[in-house]
């Protein structure tokens, strides 16, 4: 699909993360203009404005929003953090600046990376669709917290103000750069704590690579467009089979 030439401006919130960057990358190749906007600056690129700041202050915002039509929202404090009071403020009230510096801006769609983890319960979810509810005792504050700001994004969605907005669900990524999955593992590898099977070997687990998150990403905001199927609604997204873990 070709998108009018005004639409592509577009910002990523937390573009100097692992997604964000591989994003930012993508969008400058498919000749969309970039701001980033985040807490930190991971590096230079031709074609791409940085804004530093913090997604809670909603000044810093706007001045890195000002006619930009699309948003990407994909900051997130690590999931590693058990830091609740830093998850509610970023992920629960950034979310709520956010929507709201976008809609003072004159965004018209907002596409947030949410995760799968919001409708894990513990339990397996084997081909687990949209329909799937939110889980209702969330494994980890970031999980808790995932579920109320993709909640927020959904229900702000409204065509006839022309503020449109999607979710993206994934799960583990891969793939170069990455800060977190990979090494984690190679890391327990190494230290001799990967010989330990929880369960029969049988469970499954989900990891997509990076580069088809961010294809998912850049397709649900093209299709995203006031008489789509898609407003205001979440999708899963993984590489077809999970992997066998
Ligand atoms: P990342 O840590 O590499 O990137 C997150 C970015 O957000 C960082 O650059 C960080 O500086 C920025 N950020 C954090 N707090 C901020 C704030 N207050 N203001 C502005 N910027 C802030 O993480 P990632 O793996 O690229 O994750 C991106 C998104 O994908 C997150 O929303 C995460 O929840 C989601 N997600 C990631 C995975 C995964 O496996 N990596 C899986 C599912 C969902």
């Amino acid at each position: 699909t070709r998108v009018r030439p005004s639409s592509k401006r577009c910002a990523v919130i937390g573009g100097s993360g692992f997604l964000g960057k591989h994003l930012v990358e993508k969008l400058l190749d498919r000749g969309y203009s970039v701001s980033v906007f985040d807490i930190r600056q991971s590096y230079e690129l031709p074609g791409v404005t940085f804004h530093q700041g913090d997604l809670c202050d909603k000044q810093a915002l706007l001045s890195a929003l000002k006619d930009v039509s699309l948003v990407f929202h994909c900051a997130s404090p690590a999931p590693a953090s058990d830091d609740r009071l830093l998850f509610e403020r970023v992920n629960i009230q950034g979310t709520k600046t956010v929507i709201q510096a976008c809609i003072d801006a004159g965004v018209q769609k907002l596409v947030l990376t949410s995760s799968a983890s919001v409708v894990f319960e513990g339990t397996d979810v084997k081909n687990g669709k949209e329909d799937l509810p939110y889980a209702k005792k969330p494994i980890d504050y970031y999980t808790q917290t995932k579920i109320e700001q993709e909640k927020l994004v959904l229900a702000a969605c409204d065509k006839m103000k022309g503020f449109l907005t999607v979710a993206i669900r994934p799960h583990g990524i891969f793939g170069p750069r990455d800060p977190q999955l990979v090494p984690t593992l190679v890391d327990a590898a190494r230290r001799g704590k990967m010989k330990f099977i929880i369960g029969d070997g049988t469970n499954l687990v989900d990891f997509t690579y990076v580069e088809n998150v961010v294809h998912g990403h850049i397709l649900a905001a093209e299709h995203l467009r006031a008489d789509s199927p898609i407003c205001g609604k979440p999708y899963h997204i993984t590489n077809d089979e999970p992997i066998r873990f």
